[in-house]
């Protein structure tokens, strides 16, 4: 499956976290990132990561084109609610198509916990459909 690991940097502490406390099942799967995000969580936990631009600079675009090309089966994006981004039209963006495609998405911490719950005990693929 691949998994694209995205955070805003208020929440980069969170998604290192679920990184590492998830490492086992991240580590079965083909994972991206942003550029930051990646080189943070490869730092923390050693996976082996396909990292893209950082956000502002057009990662999160590379991530939506992925999304687009049918190319993801999970995003997890942690995102910063209470900040203004510089690519806020980008973001959304990704969110959008991410639900054109019917992906899985979480925004925030314990939707993505439950995701990966989800994913390491083998029900994910029996709920998705494409
Ligand atoms: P970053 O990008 O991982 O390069 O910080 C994340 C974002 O802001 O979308």
């Amino acid at each position: 499956m691949k998994i694209a690991l995205i955070a805003h940097d208020k929440k980069k502490n969170e998604i290192i976290e679920l990184a590492k406390a998830y490492r086992d099942i991240l580590a079965q799967h083909e994972l991206y990132a942003t550029g930051t995000t990646g080189t943070l969580i490869m730092g923390e936990t050693g996976l082996p990561i396909h990292r893209m631009k950082s956000g502002p600079l057009g990662g999160d675009q590379q991530i939506g084109a992925m999304l687009a090309n049918g190319e993801l089966d999970l995003i997890l994006f942690l995102r910063d609610p209470l900040t203004a981004q510089p690519h806020e039209p980008d973001v959304s963006a990704l969110l959008r198509l991410g639900d054109v495609q019917k992906i899985p998405l979480a925004t925030n911490a314990n939707s993505a916990a439950i995701l990966l719950e989800s994913l390491k005990n083998g029900v994910f693929e029996t709920i998705t459909t494409k």
